[in-house]
């Protein structure tokens, strides 16, 4: 009846008005979110439908969940909040802060490429994110332009990145290297193909890769064929192409190379990123007291 029909409803459907969709990922889509109550505020939900899971990928989806919760209490500017999870019977609901800004991926097609003073301030806020993931042994495994959101379109936050999708992250238990093939191949890890185990270094190259691409607006490592992209990775195969790298600083140039280093031990850390020269260029130098 009609009593019976209303209790099965959805809790979260009582609470929020469902709007936009917002993205599509592999499992999930996105769809903008509006508080009943209050002062109406929007939010995204990010809705998975559980027939489709296997048991191993509710598995992930929990994980997700306890990896965005601990997140959520660091409250970092460029980490999506968690806000609230809700399950009915057949679907999954992951509350979070809403980034109506949409994808960095689409900023950059947008712009063609970045100039060394936007790819920075882009990079800053990209790295402190992965740093303070790293700083909980968090591996976030999927680094790339789809999974970085911009928290508006216009005014005052629209430069705000945020990092989101933590479908792949793992948390490290110590002395655990981890060993699935995952992430998304252009942005991939030597070692992630090579199979030989990983850790939070697979998420610098993939940050080497980006800021190579924010730089001049197409992949490193680019090709049709699977099998030849993941040699041009593992053999770290690219150039800095000319014309369009001529204008690029050379400070630029080397932050990038001492992020795509095959050698994982040998790769940059997040610290040493937010460190580097190319980095700081713009902060005010400490003068050296007389
Ligand atoms: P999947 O794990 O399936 O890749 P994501 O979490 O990456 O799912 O979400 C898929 C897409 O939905 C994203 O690439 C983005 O376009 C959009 N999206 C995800 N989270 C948000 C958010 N908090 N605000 C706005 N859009 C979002
Ligand atoms: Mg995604």
């Amino acid at each position: 009846g009609l009593l019976s029909a209303f209790f099965r409803r959805d809790p979260l459907l009582a609470h929020y008005k469902i709007g936009r969709r917002l993205g599509k990922g592999t499992f999930a889509t996105v769809k903008e979110a509006t508080e009943k109550t209050g002062d109406k505020k929007k939010w995204a939900v990010k809705i998975i439908d559980k027939r489709v899971l296997a048991p191993e990928d509710e598995q992930a989806l929990t994980k997700e969940v306890e990896i965005m919760k601990q997140l959520a209490e660091l409250q970092h500017p460029n980490i999506v909040f968690l806000k609230e999870v809700c399950q009915s019977e057949g679907t999954f609901y992951i509350v979070q802060e809403l980034c109506a800004g949409g994808e960095l991926f689409d900023r950059i097609v947008e712009k063609e490429k970045y100039s060394e003073k936007d790819a920075r301030i882009a990079m800053k806020q990209i790295v402190s994110a992965v740093d303070a993931c790293h700083d909980l042994r968090i591996v976030h495994r999927d680094l790339k332009p789809e999974n970085l959101l911009y928290q508006a379109k216009t005014g005052e936050n629209k430069d705000v990145i945020k990092l989101a999708d933590f479908g792949l992250a793992n948390m490290l238990k110590a002395d655990e290297a981890l060993a699935t093939a995952c992430g998304t191949p252009g942005y991939v890890a030597p070692e992630v193909i090579a199979q030989v185990g990983y850790d939070k270094e697979v998420d610098i190259w993939s940050l080497g890769v980006i800021m190579y691409i924010l730089l001049c607006g197409f992949p490193p490592f680019y090709s049709e064929n699977n099998p030849q992209l993941f040699r041009m990775i593992q053999r770290c195969q690219y150039t800095f192409t000319r014309p369009y790298w001529d204008q690029v600083s050379d400070q630029a140039k080397d932050l990038i190379r001492s992020m795509l280093v095959v050698d994982p031990k040998k790769r940059a850390t997040c610290k040493q990123i937010l460190e580097d020269p190319w980095m700081t260029v713009d902060e005010p130098q400490k003068k050296p007291e007389l």
